[in-house]
């Protein structure tokens, strides 16, 4: 069903009505009024020219690991950046180019097989180049932002510029890029030897597992940590472990993670978040922030 006029090329890769479960980590949350999986910037600035002339919000996502989706679903266009430009890694000696839409693990995994270390750090987080940039995903080994060199960003309304590294202000889980979207980043590695990285990644991961419920579905730390408290130590302080609504319940195994048992929907998840927020503004007058993305 196609309501809308639009150029033919974008109607070749719209598809209507599109359930986003399959599309995030927690597999919860409604469908989206248009999905679109542009091939190229040349497309994606057509798919941004569209939006602009019918009035749709955009919304731009990589592997849905650090979003919620309501279940009522998302009314505008969601831009996948599935297409095979999007996909692409380069190296040239310590220069790493990679496509927005990359997987963080195959970034990792490339490079360490180059002889190339510095994103080891990152091993374990499952999002895309693209939305680990403006996350700035990261934790104890460092973050995403430590090794950038330069990024490529389009804005919404289609202008394509290249930001060196001290252009863009990095923060705690995030960045100051919001309202443009990430197409490539370029990292500058150190050269080390293939095995020294792929020992390091495989002792970074097995930490990570011992302590994060990974095979779960989740969409990793809920909150962020606080200047002086971890979110994870509050929560299990006040005793949430294990509380549950619905489908949705704190993890045993970390206590900043809410997991999906397997029935849950997206507004158990908000109610859990809502049920854990004002426990911790009761018992400790702290106000935890979300860390996730919630649309
Ligand atoms: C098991 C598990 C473990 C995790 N561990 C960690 C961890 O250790 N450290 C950490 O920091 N995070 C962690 N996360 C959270 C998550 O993986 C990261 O935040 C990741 O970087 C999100 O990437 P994504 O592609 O899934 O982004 P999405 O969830 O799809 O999107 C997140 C945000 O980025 C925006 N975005 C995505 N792509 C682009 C783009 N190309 N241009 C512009 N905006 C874009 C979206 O609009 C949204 O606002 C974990 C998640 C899980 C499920």
């Amino acid at each position: 069903m196609n309501m809308i006029s639009s150029p033919e090329i974008i109607d070749e890769i719209f598809r209507y009505d599109v359930p986003l479960q399959r599309y995030t980590s927690f597999r919860t949350g409604g469908a989206a009024e248009i999905f679109v999986e542009p091939g190229n910037t040349s497309e994606l600035k057509k798919v941004l020219q569209f939006c602009r002339d019918e009035q749709k919000k955009v919304f731009i996502l990589g592997k849905g690991t650090n979003l919620l989706v309501n279940d009522s679903g998302v009314k505008g266009v969601v831009i996948h950046l599935g297409g095979v430009d999007f996909k692409e890694i380069e190296i040239n000696g310590r220069h790493v180019l990679s496509g927005a839409g990359v997987g963080l693990a195959k970034l990792i995994r490339k490079s360490a097989l180059s002889g190339l270390e510095g994103l080891e750090g990152l091993v374990g987080i499952p999002g895309t180049v693209g939305g680990a940039v403006m996350m700035n995903a990261g934790g104890k080994y460092g973050d995403i932002s430590d090794t950038i060199d330069s990024l490529t960003t389009m804005t919404f309304d289609g202008k394509i510029t290249k930001h060196s590294r001290d252009d863009v202000e990095f923060a705690y889980r995030g960045c100051n890029l919001s309202g443009q979207i990430v197409v490539n980043v370029e990292f500058t590695l150190k050269e080390s030897k293939i095995e020294v990285v792929l020992e390091k990644m495989d002792e970074i991961y097995k930490e990570k597992k011992e302590k994060q419920p990974l095979s779960t579905f989740n969409a990793g730390s809920i909150f962020k940590n606080t200047q002086h408290f971890k979110a994870a130590e509050l929560i299990e302080r006040a005793g949430l472990k294990g509380q549950k609504v619905g489908g949705a319940v704190v993890s045993e195994k970390h206590a900043n993670f809410i997991v999906n048992t397997g029935n849950a929907t997206s507004a158990d998840i908000l109610e859990l978040i809502k049920i854990i927020k004002e426990t911790i503004k009761k018992k400790y007058n702290v106000s935890l922030e979300q860390e996730i993305q919630i649309w």
